[in-house]
């Protein structure tokens, strides 16, 4: 309603006349709850179509992190071959000093499985061969058997373990690969070592 106080509106007595009439009131266009009388924005099919995509590349990404496709097998300066992550260690140290430092990284000397592992570790030594590296593979006493790490014996159908003792030793109890050839040696001699951690 419009209230209205004109000069037309005063009484014989001078008196302002109240004109409470809705003459002067337009209604408004009722408006549906849908809007459908506000146009239609070009965008909106664009921004529904992005957020459609988004949500699909966040669940991609989701369920391949979860696959683990986006973690990194070895962790760095780690080789990946076939299912193991091998570390050529370029610090000195003994045969047990390198079992040590393998162990403390949740690792352990080379284990040497097949022709086709030590095809690979050869591939890697041969372009370090002036350094020797020790593996994984020991006795307890001289011309006794091999066993690796893990208690299981050597079988030599990969490589042979070649004596470098000029004679009988009871030193030459620990063995390291050099070049493409593998030698036992004194166990407390310094040299680079490989540790071996299965994926
Ligand atoms: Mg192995």
């Amino acid at each position: 309603m419009k209230y209205h106080s004109h000069i037309e509106n005063l009484d014989e007595d001078g008196y302002t006349q109240l004109d409470f009439s809705t003459r002067d009131i337009h209604k408004r266009p009722m408006i549906s709850d849908k809007g459908s009388r506000a146009p239609s924005s070009p965008w909106r099919p664009i921004a529904v179509g992005l957020g459609i995509l988004c949500f699909v590349a966040v669940v991609v990404a989701a369920v391949l992190g979860a696959l683990g496709v986006f973690s990194r097998p070895c962790l760095p300066n780690w080789i990946m071959h076939a299912k193991s992550c091998y570390l050529f260690s370029f610090s000195g140290k003994s045969w047990y000093g390198s079992k040590r430092h393998c162990s403390q990284l949740g690792a352990h000397l080379l284990k040497i499985d097949d022709s086709k592992e030590f095809e690979f570790i050869e591939s890697q030594t041969s372009s370090h061969h002036i350094n020797s590296f020790w593996i994984g593979l020991s006795r307890n006493q001289s011309e006794g058997p091999w066993f690796w790490e893990d208690g299981s014996a050597f079988s030599p159908n990969s490589f042979q373990v070649r004596n470098t003792a000029p004679q009988e030793s009871l030193l030459h109890n620990c063995v390291w690969i050099h070049g493409s050839e593998v030698y036992n040696q004194i166990c407390n001699t310094s040299s680079y070592s490989i540790c071996e951690k299965e994926l």
